[in-house]
């Protein structure tokens, strides 16, 4: 395994230890939440967990074209204010036209130099990975991910929150692939050698949320509040929180053995 980022953005921005940022309310869960703990808001871990759901690695021998950089950065949240429409929501100062997706949820900004620094193999960049899981690219490589008349090509593997019917029905984090780079995971990533896996064909991979950090407005503003909610696009708590990640639910799947 790759070490680990073992603080978080925001802590390295302040220069202090790394305090664990996911934290349980007392308030109602907005849709659904990751059960397990130990990660900051983009998904990287901490001293207090491994990651869920890291990029497929291919280390030594490829960098993943969704990986994060050591020298790729969040946006401060001082970037963050107060939308009334007319409700109130979480916004930017300085809107840009990409800050929100195509439902209306608002993404985290990072800066964006693939290449400086070095890779982060358990983290995945905000805006790469958005990029992939809308337009359905390779998370390898970045180019168009496969498709038969069978579906989009995923690997996707059981965690313990996942229904019954997985791998049906599941949702993922996890861009599709093109069929070099699938096999290449199978083949070489650790995770996947560890792990209760499917290679699948899916059918209707439907976009089905995001998920990032909730915050709790407060009259000193937005307070962040826990990370990794699970939020599915239409719901009303979508204006409470900052994006990292795209889900899509896999749908009419079918389980295919690649080396065949
Ligand atoms: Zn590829």
């Amino acid at each position: 395994m790759p070490p680990a980022a073992h603080c978080s953005d925001a802590a390295r921005r302040r220069g202090d230890r790394p305090r664990p940022t996911a934290r349980r309310s007392n308030g109602r869960p907005l849709g659904h939440r990751i059960p397990r703990l130990g990660q900051d808001r983009l998904g990287r871990a901490t001293r207090q967990g491994r990651l869920l759901m890291p990029p497929l690695i291919i280390r030594p021998t490829v960098v993943p074209f969704v990986t994060a950089w050591s020298g790729e950065h969040l946006g401060p949240e001082s970037d963050l204010t107060v939308q009334l429409t007319p409700g109130p929501r979480l916004g930017y100062q300085a809107p840009r036209p990409t800050d929100r997706d195509t439902a209306g949820a608002l993404w985290a900004r990072m800066t964006h130099s693939p290449g400086t620094g070095r890779p982060i193999y358990d983290s995945m960049h905000v805006a790469r990975q958005r990029i992939c899981m809308y337009s359905m690219k390779c998370q390898i490589c970045g180019n168009p991910a496969s498709r038969n008349k069978d579906g989009w090509l995923f690997i996707n593997w059981r965690r313990p929150w996942d229904p019954p019917t997985w791998p049906e029905g599941s949702l993922t984090e996890q861009p599709p692939l093109c069929e070099p780079h699938a096999r290449m995971s199978v083949e070489q990533c650790p995770h996947l050698a560890r792990g209760d896996y499917a290679v699948l064909r899916v059918q209707t991979p439907r976009l089905w949320g995001i998920s990032g950090t909730n915050y709790q407005l407060t009259t000193g503003g937005w307070h962040a509040r826990e990370s990794n909610v699970m939020v599915p696009y239409g719901h009303v708590g979508l204006n409470a929180v900052l994006a990292s990640r795209m889900i899509r639910e896999l749908r009419n799947v079918t389980v295919i053995d690649l080396a065949k």
